[in-house]
């Protein structure tokens, strides 16, 4: 028996899955990078401002100085992308020597295959939930979800729910950037500054109870 829950703190839900870790046999865990244990973690991570603003507001204002400086950090004007390890010529090899029609992967993005987060370690995430983007942790795989059964559906509509409130304030913070001519790429000290000064509504949350499921291995 395995057990989905749900926690949050400062603002940042979290889905905590028993069963992540135990997954080397799912698709979607497939890694053909140098982690092989990576689970799911071929995201590249995208912290939008809403992100930001829960991050500063949970006292690490530090980590978003410290994402400004990473080498592998594409620096948008309303949100910051980090980079992660993508092997491009192993993959276009992969795709000449796989039969895609018969593969039992064909309806998979198989590019993930070659992903790897660059906060993903052997260990797992080496950086705390309240640092990690939203859809980090919020992600399930179609295994756990469908382990689940209908139990999944009140963590689906809080899933939702969660989206639609980062994707509201998040337009709500660009514009508050946009009346005030600035934005991460002209000044990204100023714009930190005036998402920490900026006061925006929290999300309430659920209380969801835990899921207990046996996984089903059979997707
Ligand atoms: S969500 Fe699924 S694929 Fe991702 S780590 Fe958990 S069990 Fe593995
Ligand atoms: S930030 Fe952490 S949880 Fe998110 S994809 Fe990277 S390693 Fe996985």
């Amino acid at each position: 028996m395995d057990k989905l829950e749900y926690e949050f703190c400062s603002n940042v839900p979290v889905y905590k899955c028993s069963f992540c870790g135990k997954c080397s046999s799912f698709i979607e865990s497939t890694s053909y990078t140098s982690i092989k244990t990576r689970g799911c973690c071929w995201y590249f991570p995208k912290y939008s401002l809403i992100d930001m603003k829960n991050i500063i507001d949970s006292g690490n204002k530090n980590f978003i100085y410290s994402l400004l400086n990473m080498d592998n950090a594409e620096i948008y004007q309303y949100c910051i992308n980090v980079n992660g390890e993508f092997n491009k010529k192993e993959y276009e090899e992969y795709l000449k020597e796989t039969f895609q029609e018969d593969s039992e992967v064909s309806d998979f993005d198989q590019k993930l295959f070659f992903r790897l987060c660059p906060f993903a370690t052997t260990k797992g995430c080496s950086i705390a939930f309240d640092l990690r983007p939203h859809p980090c942790n919020l992600y399930l795989c179609r295994e756990v979800i469908n382990s689940c059964g209908k139990d999944y559906k009140e963590f689906s509509k809080e899933r939702k729910d969660y989206y639609s409130y980062c994707n509201y304030y998040s337009d709500t913070l660009k514009y508050i950037l946009m009346d005030n001519t600035v934005d991460l790429t002209k000044d990204p000290f100023k714009a930190i500054d005036i998402l920490e000064k900026t006061e925006i509504p929290t999300f309430e949350f659920k209380n969801l109870k835990p899921i207990i499921f046996n996984a089903d291995l059979s997707y």
